[in-house]
């Protein structure tokens, strides 16, 4: 049992992972600003973890950028226990808005990184888990993608990943000590199976998951497939899917390991290491939810690969993790949440 920080606890992946390292005995802090989540998602996460675990977790709202907030939140343990290590998620994530507003994504996904590394070396925590993607290997010239791929981002979100992740390379090179994972996401979706926590994405969705799950729910009339003559077997993208539940359990491992093992830096990708296609995601979700999911092939969207699948065995071989979930069971556990709260939290 440790006492954890955890940044963007209250989002998506965060909400999963909190109530994961709740139930595994850990005392959490979690900071968030709210800027795309809502405080409900932590409550719920306290609701399914119980009224024992419920106490062990405290939420300090303030932002990464704030050495004030930082210093706040690492003093937030109770009984003044020190940070054992940070679970770092917080941060923008939607890769069209970074085309648009680099500066914000700079600021936000480099300088609070920063501004949280800063932060923990003053308070005496070197260890990390840092959220990163694959959207570092830009378009793959070998799937499943090892992670030894070369890093060639192509958007300004993807840049921004790619320069924590030099951050942290330099960070561990600096001095001893430093204990680092820097876990490369596939393409996480589903939600918890009680349907209590889940993905809330404000406005129309970018993504192909809640699109599809708010097709189904009535939300929106159709789906847009973004292309049709990709070099795939029916010709829509292929993308390698996650169940958060599995993706939460994977931080789990990973930070299991940091704290059993000497200091190291670690770089895994986490994916199942199967590729779907957009129209096998969309018959999985018909089947989950006994709704059509109506859908247009129309052109393909800027900056798209036909397909990125994880090489998903480097993680198995460090973490003994691997998925466990499939593509039905993100379908049914996705569908369960969106027919429970239509509107996600309501925030
Ligand atoms: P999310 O937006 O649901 O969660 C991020 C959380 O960080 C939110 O609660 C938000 O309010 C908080 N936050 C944002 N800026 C903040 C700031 N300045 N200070 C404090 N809190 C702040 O996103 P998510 O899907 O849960 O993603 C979590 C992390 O995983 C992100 O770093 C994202 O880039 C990375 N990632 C996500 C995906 C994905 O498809 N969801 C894929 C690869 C990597
Ligand atoms: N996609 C689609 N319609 C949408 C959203 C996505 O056809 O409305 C496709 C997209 O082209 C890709 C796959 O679904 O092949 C996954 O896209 P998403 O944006 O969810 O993830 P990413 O592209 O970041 O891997």
């Amino acid at each position: 049992m440790a006492q954890l920080l955890i940044t963007g606890g209250a989002g998506f992946i965060g909400s999963h992972t909190a109530l994961v390292l709740l139930e595994a005995g850990h005392n959490l802090v979690v900071l968030d600003n709210f800027s795309n989540s809502a405080p409900e998602a932590l409550r719920r996460v306290q609701e399914l973890a119980g009224p024992e675990a419920a106490q062990r977790l405290t939420v300090v709202e303030g932002d990464i950028r704030s050495a004030a907030d930082l210093d706040r939140t690492f003093a937030a343990a109770p009984g003044d226990q020190p940070v054992a290590a940070v679970i770092h998620f917080a941060g923008l994530k939607a890769v069209g808005e970074s085309v648009r507003e680099p500066l914000r994504y700079w600021d936000v996904n480099l300088a609070g990184s920063r501004q949280l590394l800063a932060a923990m070396q003053a308070h005496g925590c070197r260890t990390l888990v840092f959220s990163s993607s694959a959207t570092l290997y830009g378009y793959p010239e070998v799937v499943p993608i090892p992670e030894t791929a070369p890093i060639q981002p192509i958007n300004p979100y993807g840049h921004s990943k790619a320069a924590v992740e030099q951050l942290l390379d330099d960070l561990a090179a600096s001095e001893p000590g430093w204990r680092i994972a820097r876990l490369r996401y596939f393409n996480p979706v589903g939600a918890h199976p009680s349907g209590r926590i889940g993905e809330d994405p404000s406005g129309v969705p970018n993504n192909l998951f809640p699109f599809v799950s708010q097709v189904a729910v009535g939300r929106r009339a159709e789906l847009q497939v973004f292309g049709g003559d990709w070099p795939t077997p029916d010709g829509s993208g292929i993308r390698d899917y996650i169940h958060v539940m599995d993706l939460a359990e994977g931080h789990r491992a990973a930070l299991d390991v940091l704290l059993a093992e000497p200091p190291q830096l670690l770089t895994l990708n986490l994916g199942s290491g199967e590729g779907h296609s957009v129209l096998d995601v969309v018959r999985a979700f018909e089947a989950a939810s006994g709704r059509p999911v109506p859908f247009q092939i129309v052109a393909r969207r800027d900056g798209d690969a036909a397909s990125t699948v994880a090489d998903p065995r480097l993680a198995a071989e460090r973490l003994g993790w691997r998925t466990r979930r499939g593509l039905a069971d993100m379908c049914r556990d996705g569908w369960c949440w969106q027919q429970a709260n239509p509107h996600g939290y309501g925030h």
